[in-house]
């Protein structure tokens, strides 16, 4: 059985969530890659849930084990990375990996798995419209909202990297198209 995997990544607002939700429900044999960090928990957060938490020792003693398939250190002294495990664990159960990581993770993912690997890049159909939505979505500062903006500008350069660019203008249309990619 080939080992596929599907990596998802947009700027933010651009609708990656709705999308991997949606496939989430609609196609059982997808699996969300969870990742490790060092950081603490926040929130309602559970382990094995939306992340392992690990202590820094024990993240820097996985690091020393060559136990990841790639880490990052995103935020000064806070590690993020996908164990090799899950992906054993994911692929044990006959399941298709997804990965839901933003743009930088997305074009490291698809460097290691190269042909096994489908990335789409989720994109808003203008910048514009992109600013609008999260302004609607209502879950972030007008001062969040216009860094996630710049940050979308430098991120879509990196768009021509993926293997599909899936714009997200009616969503209908976009959720019929992400579903046709990810059994693929
Ligand atoms: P991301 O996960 O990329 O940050 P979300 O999935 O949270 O983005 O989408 C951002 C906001 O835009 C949400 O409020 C969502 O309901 C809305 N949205 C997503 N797709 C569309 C669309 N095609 N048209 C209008 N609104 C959309
Ligand atoms: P959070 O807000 O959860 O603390 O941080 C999320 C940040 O860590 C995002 O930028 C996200 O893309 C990144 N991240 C989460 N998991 C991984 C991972 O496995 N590898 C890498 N390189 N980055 C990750």
């Amino acid at each position: 059985m080939r080992k596929k995997v599907v990596i998802f990544s947009a700027p933010s607002g651009s609708g990656k969530s709705t999308v991997v939700n949606h496939l989430m429900s609609k196609f059982p044999e997808l699996e969300l890659s969870v990742s490790a960090t060092s950081r603490a928990p926040r929130g309602e957060e559970q382990n094995g849930r939306e992340y392992y938490f690990l202590s820094p020792e024990e993240f820097e003693k996985k690091i020393a084990e060559d136990a990841f398939v790639e880490y990052e250190e995103v935020y000064p002294g806070k590690y993020y990375g996908t164990l090799k495990s899950e992906l054993e664990r994911i692929w044990a159960a006959g399941h298709i990996i997804l990965f839901d990581v933003d743009v930088k993770g997305g074009v490291n993912l698809k460097r290691i798995f190269g042909d096994d690997a489908l990335a789409v890049f989720i994109q808003a159909p203008s910048v514009e419209v992109l600013r609008e939505r999260l302004i609607k979505r209502g879950t972030d500062s007008p001062e969040s909202i216009e860094s996630r903006v710049a940050k979308a500008e430098e991120e879509i350069a990196y768009a021509p990297l993926f293997d599909r660019i899936l714009i997200n203008d009616d969503l209908a249309t976009c959720l019929k198209e992400a579903e046709q990619l990810a059994i693929y």
